[in-house]
């Protein structure tokens, strides 16, 4: 029945310069986001909007849930459009739409018609235009009534080279389009958090790689594949994303093997954020995310915190890190990473941890345990990074 969506974007932060790359990277962070939906669409700004037009016939629900999940979109409207045949073929039309849009038993609500000309040749004016389609709407469905301050339902009428109708507004995500902010490195785990963290830098308009950390034998291949599916996921909001797939057995068990048990995690997670930091600088990221949140576990109080940073020269965006666990929840529910997020399948943290990890890590402590393993880990290092899988992985 729609021809086209007209989407509605936020304009705040997006004044002057700004402007045009905010709707240059939406339109074309559109048309990616309507690539795998069954049809052909053309993206196109017109009169400062942004038009997604089908060429021919097209999956709606399809084209609903692309659009639904690009940010910077604040909603959108199906839109009809017709040929300009006069007044009376668009007084017809207008009907129509109302008796498809509103089943019979809810025709019965307020509204009002708001008319816009971007072509001055038109022959009635706009405010003639809304009051005569008024009319006609009254007569053809009497139980209507209209209310030109608080209507329920407001028509819109444009009056362009086609004629746009439309009347019902789909909620956005909004945020800002990916590719205005920079980019960043996910540090994406098979977990609740990393995910979310994930999502939420998306939305302020960055676009996203990632590194996950394995160790097999110790962790499965299926506990890589979940991860795969994690970033398939959040890459339905953030595009395509780069993800490196790094082999930490050997770095894992060298430390287990050299420094105090009860200091094992917070040193596995200083040498992470280092490989972390090596391929941010060559995928040339501002910073890293992680998905860590204050007090959540024993590797997350401020005092773990501030020793696991201390080896970090980037910025660490933490955008979990005053949620509860519940907040979080919610937000892995809304974007479908959770029933992925919560297979029981093992993490190469969990794999060595001790049965009392330190929570209030002292820096001078741990800087000595780590010159222990002074022989080797430069050249583990080395080989994590030489070693590494690199694969794009893409929503489809
Ligand atoms: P998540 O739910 O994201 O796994 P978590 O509650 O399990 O987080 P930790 O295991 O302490 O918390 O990890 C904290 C953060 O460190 C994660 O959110 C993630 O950003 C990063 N991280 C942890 N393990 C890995 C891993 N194997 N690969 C990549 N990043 C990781
Ligand atoms: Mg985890």
């Amino acid at each position: 029945m729609y021809q086209a969506f007209l989407i509605k974007y936020g304009e705040i932060g997006v004044k002057g310069k700004n402007r045009h790359i905010f709707e240059d990277t939406l339109v074309s962070q559109v048309g990616n986001a309507l690539k795998p939906v069954d049809g052909e669409f053309t993206v196109r700004k017109e009169n400062g909007r942004i038009y997604a037009q089908a060429q021919g016939d097209y999956d709606y629900d399809e084209a609903v849930e692309a659009l639904s999940s690009v940010f910077g979109i604040v909603g959108f409207c199906p839109v009809v459009l017709i040929e300009d045949e006069g007044f009376e073929k668009l007084a017809e039309a207008v009907i129509d739409y109302a008796a498809s849009e509103f089943p019979q038993s809810e025709r019965s609500f307020t509204f009002k018609v708001v008319t816009r000309r971007a072509r001055k040749n038109y022959p009635m004016d706009s405010m003639e235009v809304s009051a005569a389609i008024g009319e006609r709407l009254l007569d053809a469905y009497p139980a209507l009534s209209v209310d030109v301050h608080n209507p329920q339902v407001t028509i819109h009428i444009e009056i362009r080279n086609k004629i746009n109708i439309y009347s019902k507004t789909i909620p956005g995500p909004g945020g800002m389009p990916v590719g205005t902010a920079g980019r960043a490195m996910l540090l994406l785990s098979g977990g609740i958090d990393s995910p979310a963290a994930g999502y939420m830098i998306a939305k302020r308009g960055v676009k996203i790689d990632a590194v996950y950390f394995h160790a097999p034998p110790y962790t499965s291949d299926r506990a890589k594949q979940k991860v795969i599916d994690l970033a398939r996921i959040v890459a339905k909001y953030a595009g395509p994303i780069r993800l490196h797939i790094i082999n930490f057995t050997q770095i894992q068990l060298y430390i287990y093997d050299k420094c105090p048990h009860d200091q094992l995690t917070i040193i596995m997670r200083r040498y992470m954020m280092k490989l972390a930091e090596h391929f941010a600088r060559e995928d040339e990221d501002l910073g890293l995310i992680t998905g860590e949140s204050i007090g959540q576990v024993a590797s997350q109080t401020m005092q773990s915190m501030a020793v696991t940073n201390e080896v970090c020269t980037m910025p660490v965006y933490r955008p979990l890190v005053g949620f509860d666990k519940q907040d979080i929840v919610d937000i892995a529910l809304k974007i479908g990473t959770y029933e992925t997020s919560i297979l029981p399948y093992e993490d190469c943290c969990t794999i060595f941890v001790a049965k009392h990890p330190v929570t209030k890590p002292n820096l001078k402590s741990i800087h000595k345990s780590e010159t222990h393993l002074a022989e080797k880990i430069d050249a583990m290092m080395q080989e994590a990074v030489d070693t590494a899988e690199t694969i794009r992985v893409e929503y489809s």
